[in-house]
């Protein structure tokens, strides 16, 4: 990879276009069918490189989308659960939804994501970054019947993203980021086995590796549960030590806008540091200005060589001409302090 200063990207998935699917919405239903379908969603890919080029973002992504949503995507891939079967589950301890039911052994049978990522890498030669669930996220998006463990579960889907990983990395992706907003939230778990099932994931992989720790979407669940949280969020705290000893490469934080005491990335000392910029739950579009004073206050915690301006979780719910306005934010803001740094 090519050393670029603060290297630009985005914690992962774009809006999509209306015609593919209902625009600003989550889980939102494909528009199209069949062949029609699996060539849309490749034309969409093209689409969220070309904007993400537009801007100038310097590792770019897939925008997630042939994907229709993060974790149940990947989750409807597999064999084990059953889509049918549903039932109703806390998500992170915030918001009921219906989830399908994990009836017999979890297993991978075809690759999931990799056709894609070889689709991307023939479209560019930029740095490319691709995002699967972590084990514990996807845990909690589901009920289970079979195992009735949630480690023993992390577990066999930590052997599972180990091998669509491999893949990936084998079809030219740079580094592969695991999206665990889990960590957030079941403290004792994530000290337990959370971060361990993470390496498991990750185990003899050769290109840089990420995870994505954020507070969520801005839908109205996550947003009405950051105003529980007072006036300072400490929650990365009880995961940063033992992600400090792991083996990641990068962690991803969400930091423009939140209440997150930018001290704490003190705890993850020699890992490289995603550093969102730009707050996904507002339609107002920061300044340059704005992204800069985050990476500024960021710098003071983490060396320049590792810091990488990103947003703070994905932009699938916000409209594309917001999203377009927020890359080009992140962009400038970036430039400024490389401006400042070589100054
Ligand atoms: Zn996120």
């Amino acid at each position: 990879m090519k050393k670029i200063l603060l290297p630009t990207s985005t914690a992962g998935s774009l809006p999509k276009p209306s015609w593919l699917a209902e625009p600003e919405k989550l889980w939102s239903a494909w528009k199209l069918q069949d062949q029609e379908l699996t060539d849309g969603k490749l034309d969409a890919l093209r689409l969220s490189l070309h904007e993400q080029q537009q801007a100038g973002i310097d590792i770019v992504s897939d925008g997630e989308q042939t994907r229709q949503h993060f974790v149940t995507t990947f989750i409807e891939h597999l064999s084990g659960v059953d889509f049918e079967k549903r039932e109703t589950v806390r998500i992170r301890n915030r918001y009921d939804a219906s989830v399908p039911s994990v009836v017999g052994d979890v297993a991978r049978e075809k690759p999931v994501f990799v056709e894609d990522a070889k689709f991307l890498r023939s479209l560019t030669d930029q740095p490319i970054k691709w995002a699967l669930p972590g084990p514990m996220t996807m845990i909690d998006t589901l009920y289970d019947g079979h195992y009735k463990s949630r480690e023993k579960l992390a577990w066999e889907f930590a052997k599972i993203l180990n091998q669509e990983a491999r893949e990936l990395e084998a079809a030219g992706v740079d580094i592969i980021q695991f999206d665990e907003p889990a960590f957030n939230v079941f403290f004792d778990e994530v000290n337990d086995w959370g971060v361990a099932t993470l390496e498991r994931a990750l185990e003899g992989l050769k290109c840089e590796t990420a995870v994505h720790i954020c507070y969520g979407y801005g839908i109205k669940a996550n947003t009405d549960w950051k105003k529980t949280l007072g006036s300072e969020w400490r929650q990365y705290e009880e995961a940063f030590p033992k992600l400090q000893q792991s083996k990641i490469d990068i962690v991803s934080l969400e930091c423009q806008n939140s209440r997150v005491p930018m001290d704490l990335i003190e705890l993850i000392r020699g890992k490289k540091v995603m550093v969102g910029a730009i707050d996904v739950a507002t339609n107002q579009i920061e300044t340059p200005e704005e992204v800069a004073n985050t990476l500024r206050k960021a710098l003071q915690f983490v060396d320049a060589d590792k810091l990488y301006p990103s947003t703070n979780c994905g932009m699938a719910p916000l409209s594309r001409e917001v999203a377009r306005g927020k890359l080009n934010a992140l962009s400038a803001g970036a430039e400024i302090i490389r401006k400042e740094l070589s100054a």
